[in-house]
């Protein structure tokens, strides 16, 4: 694209100076115009009438002359017809020149240069439709070609996902040697699809692939399919294979196809033609070519639930591998990757940071290093060291501090007790996720953070597990109703997250022992719209009833149990609430000394 800019560019600025020499060349010369002197009219008729001018050159109106004495002067006249006649009578030299006279190039210029130009204007457009009656640039693609100079990325730069790996080893073997594989007549998938969540490392397994086979490797994303103009997806589409068959054996990369998969005839207004053609366009292309060509399409989506069943089908897209989240193993070898860059202190664990990143995707961490660098280099270090990496987590899972949120003197208070509430209660059931931080700085939306870490990856949850969530989600608002014998709206996201959790657990997970191992309302795939919409009733009025009362009743027993836990525990909440509003932010180790040091007898749970 910009060596085609750089091309016009280039062949306009020769074409301007071009037009600019012959200018100058059909321009008479400076010496000759200089010495002319510039006279008007009556003072030529003057010089005239003297005898002093021996000879004219008329051309049109402009006269010039040359003196007895061969000076020369110019003047421009009046129509006046009997100036002939003045010559004659004065015995001058009289010559006469057409008043347009060009000059001969000057002549092919303005005759033959618009159709010159036109000529060259078409064959450019002619040549970026590339032979298609498509619309002028539109059609152009817009995918990217990553070829070998440009950074290449290898199956060692993907760490954390080796069952994805492996699944697509073959087709690395395959886009190696093509011809091996079709001697023996063995089937390739024409196209693998990479399903999973956002930041997981699709479009780098894709690249990898590619690196790995030594391959060229083009890139589009659906969305750029989808334009405004009917007709350009389609032939973006045709450009885009047309393109890769030239360059055989490669890969074509297409990222977030459910921008141009999603199931057809789905849609607000009865489906959207321009998606569905370009759509139709994609599989009439993928059936079209052999994979012998050598050409393998990847595309990745964390949505192929919606898309067209069309596209799953044998020699298409019949080769789908996951790639999930990375694992406690997968992220401490993701960081591995990532930290290769960066020089780290030797006091950094990528393992115990791998083990408080649960849930963090490959994107995430590489985003974890990179903020922690960024901090490291803010304080003049030469190495990240652990407090570092720590710093730069709390800020991407809590949010950054909000430093110029001045918090008055009283709510700072009810926000440590609030915040104390939830770490104790967390502290004091068992089997709930340890306490990693609690802090009273304002991050995000939230006035205070009480942060727990899994120890493991979590996969499920026990009945057990949930309902002690539960308590600590009520800790805060029973906290500081204990204390300041009122309530504040501190505690409004905590009050959702609870009912929200309880409902879950009647509906979803049959975690109620009065309504039984029922799920109760049905997820209802929205036609219009090809994603979950809304949920459907499909019970009496009766059970709404008894599901309401279930959830009232496991919100409130949690409430009880909170109030019955800090109220036997104050000593220990107060002093937790005076080291937050000391410190602002205490660790696991500091809640757990102050724990020790103020809470002596036995629990009661
Ligand atoms: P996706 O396409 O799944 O949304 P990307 O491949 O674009 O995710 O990942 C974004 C970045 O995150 C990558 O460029 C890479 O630096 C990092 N990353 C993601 N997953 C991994 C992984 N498994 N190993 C190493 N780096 C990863
Ligand atoms: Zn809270």
């Amino acid at each position: 694209m910009t060596t085609k800019a750089q091309k016009l560019l280039f062949w306009t600025v020769v074409g301007l100076s071009v037009i600019f020499l012959l200018n100058l060349w059909s321009m008479p010369t400076r010496d000759s115009r200089a010495s002319e002197e510039q006279v008007i009219f009556s003072d030529f008729m003057a010089k005239l009438d003297q005898g002093d001018i021996d000879k004219v050159v008329i051309k049109g109106n402009n006269i010039s002359g040359v003196l007895k004495d061969n000076s020369r002067l110019r003047t421009y006249s009046a129509n006046y017809p009997d100036l002939v006649e003045v010559l004659r009578a004065k015995g001058v030299q009289i010559e006469v020149k057409p008043a347009d006279e060009t000059s001969w190039y000057g002549h092919l210029l303005m005759t033959w240069g618009p159709f010159v130009l036109f000529l060259g204007l078409w064959l450019f457009l002619m040549r970026r439709m590339q032979g298609g009656n498509q619309a002028l640039s539109l059609a152009q693609n817009k995918a990217r070609m990553l070829t070998d100079e440009q950074k290449k990325v290898t199956f060692s730069d993907v760490a954390g996902i080796n069952e994805a790996k492996d699944d697509v080893q073959e087709t690395v073997e395959f886009l190696k040697d093509p011809r091996k594989f079709r001697k023996l007549g063995g089937r390739i998938p024409k196209g693998v699809l990479l399903v999973g969540p956002p930041g997981t490392g699709k479009t780098l397994l894709a690249k990898a692939i590619a690196g790995e086979a030594g391959v060229p490797f083009f890139s589009i994303s659906g969305s750029d399919f989808v334009e405004m103009f009917v007709g350009v997806g389609a032939s973006r589409v045709r450009s885009l294979f047309e393109q890769a068959k030239k360059q055989a054996p490669c890969i074509i990369f297409i990222d977030e196809i459910d921008a141009v998969g999603r199931s057809r005839g789905a849609g607000v207004g009865g489906g959207n033609d321009e998606r569905e053609q370009t759509l139709n366009q994609l599989l009439v292309e993928m059936d079209g070519f052999d994979t012998t060509e050598g050409v393998i399409l990847v595309a990745a989506t964390n949505r192929p639930d919606v898309l067209d069943p069309a596209l799953l089908r044998p020699g298409r897209f019949d080769r789908q591998i996951v790639v999930n989240h990375p694992d406690l193993r997968g992220r401490s070898e993701i960081l591995q990757v990532h930290t290769k860059k960066v020089p780290i202190a030797a006091n950094v664990e990528l393992e115990k940071i791998a083990r408080g990143t649960p849930g963090f995707s490959g994107a995430d961490l590489e985003n974890l290093v990179n903020e922690a660098a960024l901090w490291a280099a803010r304080q003049n270090k030469h190495e990240v060291e652990a407090v570092d990496f720590e710093m730069a987590k709390d800020k991407i899972m809590m949010g950054a501090e909000r430093k110029s949120m001045i918090l008055t003197d009283e709510e700072k208070r009810v926000t440590a007790y609030h915040e104390a509430g939830h770490a104790l209660i967390a502290k004091l059931l068992p089997g709930t996720d340890p306490v990693h931080k609690v802090s009273i700085i304002p991050r995000g939306r939230a006035l205070g953070v009480t942060m727990q870490l899994p120890t493991d990856d979590r996969h499920s949850y026990s009945k057990e597990y949930l309902y002690n969530r539960l308590a600590i989600l009520m800790g805060g608002r029973v906290a500081e109703e204990l204390v300041f014998k009122h309530v504040t709206t501190g505690a409004g996201n905590d009050l959702e997250r609870a009912t929200d959790l309880a409902r879950k657990m009647v509906c979803e997970w049959g975690m109620s022992d009065k309504l039984g191992p029922l799920t109760f309302g049905q997820k209802e795939k929205s036609m219009f719209l090809g994603r979950d919409f809304s949920t459907k009733r499909d019970f009496s009025g009766q059970v709404a009833l008894e599901i309401d009362l279930e959830i009232k009743r496991l919100v409130t027993e949690n409430y009880e149990r909170a109030k019955q836990m800090l109220t036997a525990q104050m000593v220990s909440l107060q002093a937790l609430a005076l080291a937050l509003l000391d410190k602002e932010t205490l660790d696991a180790s500091e809640v757990d000394e102050i724990m020790l040091q103020s809470c002596s007898q036995a629990v009661p749970v």
